[in-house]
């Protein structure tokens, strides 16, 4: 059987590598990458290492050569995605690809995250191929929250406009054992996960670890959206990413990120790793 993933220099990509091959042997792993020089590390670990690009699909085929089952690992070029993706789909249908899991959006039946758009049209386009499927609906990875944790040690406040809302947020490496499993074993065609982690926190609770972590009062100061975007783009963030940013804590405020129902901790057969141990690796 050959198990390839795309997506593979990236972040999440490098994880889902390193769990598969605790139980898959590397000569069964396509690793596929649009950057060969990045990808020059996955080839030491045994892995066939293959270069394509979704903006180019002539080079999709001969990188989906032999494939038996795909992880098609969201792209990271928000606007672009969904003809990417839709390109890898379709060559996953020509080389006769035989199982497609894409990660997509945690409760993206009933929200207004605006990832949602791209990743919705992703599952329509997959499931509309007619490949067996799995989609891998992640929550948010607690790796996001570095940088907001580091800037509230320093400054004192978080800033943000999620009232109260709860993001149940798991590490990168939990969504990557999930990952792997769903690559690598039977039984999942056809299968929907909503992957999330095993406690939702909030604005409050993030400021009282950092507090906690730090050895200064932190606190979470919860402002309009209007006032959350010009604090934003008075402090440098793009109007754009300002507007992005403000978008996702009305998803958080009204809890489309917070669904705890332990599906991620159930796959992966260990709890999710909580923000808390983010929090102490981002101050140590
Ligand atoms: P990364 O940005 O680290 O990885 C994205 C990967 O996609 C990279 O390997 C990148 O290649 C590859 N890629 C991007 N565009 C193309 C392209 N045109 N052709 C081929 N490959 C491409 O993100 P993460 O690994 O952290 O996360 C994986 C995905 O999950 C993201 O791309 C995004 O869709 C989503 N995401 C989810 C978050 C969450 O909290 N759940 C947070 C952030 C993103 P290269 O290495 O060359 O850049």
């Amino acid at each position: 059987m050959t198990i390839a993933l795309t997506g593979a220099t990236g972040h999440l990509g490098t994880l889902v590598l390193q769990e598969l091959l605790t139980t898959t042997s590397a000569g069964e792993v396509v690793a596929i990458a649009r950057n060969a020089a990045k990808a020059e590390p996955l080839a030491e670990l045994g892995v066939q290492v293959r270069v394509a690009d979704y903006d180019d699909p002539q080079t999709l085929p001969a990188a989906l050569d032999g494939v038996d089952r795909l992880l098609l690992i969201s792209g990271s070029e928000v606007g672009r995605r969904v003809a990417q993706h839709a390109a890898v789909i379709d060559a996953a249908q020509a080389a006769g690809v035989g199982f497609v899991a894409y990660t997509s959006l945690l409760g993206i039946e009933d929200t207004i995250n605006p990832l949602e758009p791209e990743h919705a049209a992703t599952e329509a386009y997959l499931r509309g191929s007619g490949l067996p499927f799995a989609l891998l609906r992640n929550g948010w990875y607690n790796e996001n929250y570095t940088p907001v944790v580091q800037q509230a040690a320093a400054t004192g406040a978080i800033v943000g406009s999620a009232g109260q809302g709860r993001t149940a947020s798991a590490a990168r490496a939990d969504y990557a054992a999930a990952a792997a499993i769903v690559l690598a074993g039977p039984g999942h065609a056809g299968a929907v996960y909503e992957l999330s982690g095993d406690t939702a926190w909030t604005g409050d609770d993030l400021a009282a670890l950092v507090a906690q972590h730090s050895g200064r009062p932190v606190a979470y100061e919860n402002v309009t959206p209007a006032e959350h975007e010009r604090i934003l783009i008075e402090a440098g963030v793009p109007e754009q990413g300002a507007g992005f940013a403000v978008a996702i804590d009305a998803a958080v405020a009204r809890g489309d990120l917070g669904a705890v129902n332990g599906r991620l901790s159930g796959l992966i057969g260990r709890p999710a790793t909580p923000i808390e141990q983010l929090v102490a690796e981002a101050l140590a």
